[in-house]
C-alpha cells in the first residue's frame, strides 16, 4: 500500500489482507508496539517517530525481511508503510527475488493534502486491536470507545499532532512519493482515489486490483 499518511493505507490494507487470508504487515504498527514494550528497536525508533522522521533503512529492511519470512506470510501479504524509500523498495525486490517471489502490485491511494491533515487530526485507534476510527467520518458507536473493546479508551497517536503531521507529509513528498515512479516504470503501479467512504474506496480498490491481477 502506497500513499501519504492518513490516506487510508492501514484501513484498506487490513480489509484486503482479511479478504485474501493474508497478514497485514504494518511497519508503523510493529514500531509502535516496540516503543510500547521498550525493546531496543523501540528505544531507537521512539524519538525518530515522534519527530515525524524515518527510521533508518537497514533497520526497516531487516525487520521486513524477518517478518515476511514467517510462515503466516508464505501465501502472500499486504505491506502497509513499507517501502518508504527507494533503497527499501530495491531491497524488497531483492529479498522477494531470493525467494522466487515478486511484488504483484503497488496500490497507491491518493487524496488532497488538506483532507489528510483533517483526517489525521481526527484519527483515533483502539490500543487493543489497532482498529482505526475517525471522529468525523468513522466514529465509534460510543464516544471514544472501540466497538469491539468498549472497556478501553481510544487513543490518539503521538505523531498525529498538526506540526508532526506536516513534517510527515514533507518527508512523504521527499522520500516516498518517488516510489510511485519506481513502480510505474515497472508497470506495477495502480492508483486509486482514497476520497469518499471506506466502502466506496475499497470497492474502487478491488476493481482496480481485479483488472491487474485478475483472479489471483
Ligand atoms: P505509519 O504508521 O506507517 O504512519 O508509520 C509511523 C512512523 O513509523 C513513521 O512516521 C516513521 O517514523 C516510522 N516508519 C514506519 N514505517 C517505516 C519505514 N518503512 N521506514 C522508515 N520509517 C518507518
Amino acid at each position: 500500500m502506497l500513499g501519504p499518511p492518513g490516506v487510508g493505507k492501514g484501513t484498506q490494507g487490513r480489509r484486503l489482507a482479511t479478504d485474501r487470508g493474508w497478514p497485514l504487515i504494518s511497519t508503523g504498527e510493529v514500531l509502535r508496539e516496540a516503543v510500547a514494550r521498550g525493546t531496543p528497536l523501540g528505544v531507537q525508533a521512539r524519538q525518530i517517530m515522534a519527530a515525524g522522521q524515518l527510521v533508518p533503512d537497514d533497520v526497516m529492511i531487516g525487520l521486513v525481511r524477518e517478518r515476511t519470512a514467517a510462515t503466516d506470510a508464505a501465501a502472500g501479504f499486504v505491506l502497509d508503510g513499507f517501502p518508504r524509500t527507494l533503497p527499501q523498495a530495491e531491497a524488497l525486490d531483492a529479498m522477494l527475488a531470493e525467494r522466487g517471489r515478486t511484488v504483484d502490485v503497488a496500490l497507491a491511494l491518493t487524496a488532497p493534502e488538506e483532507e489528510l491533515v483533517r483526517r489525521l487530526s481526527a484519527r483515533r485507534e483502539c490500543p487493543v486491536c489497532q482498529r482505526a476510527y475517525n471522529l468525523v467520518s468513522a466514529a465509534p458507536r460510543v464516544t471514544d470507545r472501540c466497538d469491539d473493546h468498549p472497556d478501553v479508551a481510544l487513543i490518539q497517536r503521538a505523531d498525529d499532532e498538526e506540526a508532526t503531521i506536516r513534517k510527515r507529509l514533507e518527508v512523504y513528498r521527499a522520500q516516498t512519493l518517488p516510489l510511485e515512479d519506481y513502480y510505474r516504470s515497472q508497470g506495477r503501479l495502480v492508483e486509486v482515489p482514497g476520497t469518499g467512504g471506506t466502502d466506496v474506496v475499497y470497492d474502487r480498490l478491488r476493481q482496480a486490483l481485479g483488472a491487474v491481477v485478475g483472479g489471483r
